[in-house]
């Protein structure tokens, strides 16, 4: 079994199903450009083996993804010191710099993992923020503990239009995108179940059990009528416009982050600061659902880190 530092990789059923874990949960599984590449390497290694059908990505610890890594010692160390921090673009300057880096990092990985010949299962507990988003979102089906909450926080914390990603439209819908965008707040499990971007629902404690078991289930299906009935949905959604929308959002991005390093002249921070006016993601105030009724929904319960 391959040994990472940031992941789990577990093989089930003969190889037939391969779970792979996040597995930083000190950290909330924040990514970080070493989880990130080790991912990219374990999708790759469950994608070659022809035994695999199905595969799992789900994360260890009370929370699926707390999105990219912005300020733990080991991603600031991996920003200077990584080796993918040297190449694709990450010598250039302005940017250029940026650019290219998310490109092949935060975008082109995650349509990478999208376009898998194999189907892809994310297997989610408690909340996703931003970037976790980006990774479930890559999955072709999508299953969550009943404690789920699911938010893109990132205009609200960061003044940010949204993660590389930007699925956001094809999974909440037109305008509840702006609406979570906008205010920040959280859909919870039965509302991303309502909106069609989560297939089930199970109790925390046998979220790991149950979607083996769904996996499992999935598996049986005929690689090639599985992997045909994926490819003819994911063609239909990129003739609708969704590869060519990600490509021009992916640009909106890097003009956002270009904007806020204009801004920020001294420090060339490629994102907004609580001087300009969001809200402290160090320090941020409790998450909220969005309510049909209220202006300013319940809070979601916290989180303890494991
Ligand atoms: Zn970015």
């Amino acid at each position: 079994m391959p040994e990472y530092e940031y992941l789990q990789y577990e093989e089930h059923d003969g190889g037939q199903i391969v779970r792979i874990l996040l597995d930083r949960p000190d950290t909330r599984n924040a990514q970080n450009r070493g989880l990130l590449v080790e991912l990219d390497d374990a999708f790759r290694r469950a994608e070659a083996d022809d035994t695999c059908r199905v595969i799992i990505l789900g994360g260890t610890g009370p929370m699926f993804s707390s999105g990219h890594d912005m300020g733990s010692k080991q991603s600031l160390d991996d920003q200077q010191n990584h080796p993918t921090s040297k190449i694709d673009g990450g010598t250039r300057e302005g940017a250029e710099r940026l650019f290219i880096q998310e490109w092949h990092y935060y975008f082109q990985n995650t349509l990478r993992w999208r376009n898998l010949r194999k189907i892809t299962i994310a297997q989610v507990q408690g909340q996703t923020f931003a970037a976790g988003l980006m990774l479930i979102w890559a999955c072709d089906l999508i299953v969550a503990s009943d404690d789920a909450y699911f938010a893109d926080v990132v205009g609200t914390r960061l003044g940010m239009c949204g993660v590389e990603y930007f699925a956001h439209p094809w999974e909440f819908g037109i305008r509840k995108t702006k609406e979570l965008m906008l205010t920040g707040d959280a859909i919870d499990a039965q509302e991303a179940y309502d909106l069609g971007m989560v297939q089930k629902i199970f109790p925390v404690d046998e979220l790991s059990d149950k979607t083996l078991e769904y996996a499992r289930r999935i598996a049986k299906t005929p690689t090639m009528a599985a992997l045909l009935i994926k490819e003819s949905v994911n063609q239909t959604q990129d003739i609708m416009g969704f590869h060519n929308a990600l490509h021009a959002c992916f640009t909106m991005h890097e003009l956002n982050h270009a904007h806020w390093a204009w801004v920020h002249t001294e420090g060339q921070y490629p994102v907004a600061l609580p001087d300009d006016g969001v809200i402290d993601w160090r320090n941020p105030e409790p998450m909220r659902t969005t309510t049909k009724d209220t202006v300013t929904g319940p809070e979601i319960p916290r989180k303890k880190k494991s």
